[in-house]
């Protein structure tokens, strides 16, 4: 036997670490968690238990997660990857749909102070929402964003909206190769909340539209987003208050097919008053 290579389990051992046991047979699995309609607390709780529920969380759970809460979704967005992969891993494409990332101070983007991430027990991504984050030339790709999440700032400030979106094979993507041609540098210090990878800031690259601030309700130039390499898009924006000059603003014609939106995690289960918005897991 290599040096690499793991004992067999012990006959005598805990039956926990045995591959027949019933917490490790995948099926079994799939079925209690079928139960409890895919609990992301508990997957988060499970995957931490030992190293192989880890590694059949990552291979098998999370997409099973994603794909229970967000068909549409996650369908549109494996279209055309035969393995049915995603950027950053099914776990990373997770924690997207459950958790807002808040918000901390950038180059570009000032804010008083930090506001933290939250779980989230409902948001809606839609694709019509992405499309106003892509610039002319990068209209082809396919992008989810969600709806911003109203963080309060105190009395005397705007409402701070963070928001968080996903490409479709960003890979080969418009936008990544527009990013590399003109050469975008990538961020120094910032990494993405979703994966860790790499981030560019669409703001420093003069990628963002003037409809993604129409899109989140904030004024032109109050509002930063990143696209990490694997595709993860996060970012904030300031929420304009409505005055009723503002209230018929009119979007573009891309909310025609607004019946392609999608809602996303609207089944979270709480039990017994347990909040899952003041909890921050990692996942
Ligand atoms: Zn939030
Ligand atoms: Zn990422």
């Amino acid at each position: 036997m290599s040096a690499n290579q793991r004992p067999r389990p012990n006959p005598q051992s805990d039956d926990s670490e045995s591959g027949d046991s019933g917490i490790l047979n995948e099926r079994i699995l799939v079925l209690v968690f079928e139960s409890i309609n895919w609990d992301p607390h508990v997957l988060c709780l499970t995957a931490c238990v030992n190293r192989k529920l880890r590694a059949i969380a990552k291979r098998l759970l999370w997409r099973k997660l994603c794909v229970s809460r967000a068909p549409r979704m996650i369908a549109a967005l494996v279209n055309g990857a035969p393995n049915g992969r995603v950027g950053g891993g099914w776990n990373a494409l997770a924690k997207l749909l459950f958790f807002c990332c808040g918000c901390d101070p950038t180059r570009n983007f000032w804010v008083n102070r930090a506001s933290p991430g939250h779980f989230v027990k409902a948001t809606r991504f839609s694709k019509t929402s992405g499309r106003s984050f892509l610039t002319k030339k990068c209209r082809g790709d396919l992008l989810y964003v969600s709806d911003p999440c109203e963080h309060p700032m105190g009395d005397n400030e705007e409402d701070l909206g963070v928001y968080r979106g996903v490409f479709r094979g960003f890979t080969k993507s418009k936008t990544r190769a527009y990013l590399i041609r003109r050469q975008v540098e990538l961020e120094e210090r910032i990494r993405c909340p979703y994966c860790g990878a790499r981030v560019w800031s669409m703001t420093a690259a003069k990628l963002v539209p003037k409809s993604a601030s129409r899109r989140l309700g904030s004024h032109e130039g109050r509002l930063e987003y990143f696209v990490c390499l694997n595709g993860h898009l996060y970012g904030t924006c300031w929420l304009a208050r409505l005055s009723s000059d503002d209230e018929d603003d009119d979007y573009d014609e891309d909310d025609e097919d607004d019946e392609d939106e999608y809602y996303g995690n609207d089944a979270v289960h709480t039990k017994g008053g347990h909040d899952p918005v003041d909890e921050t897991h990692e996942s």
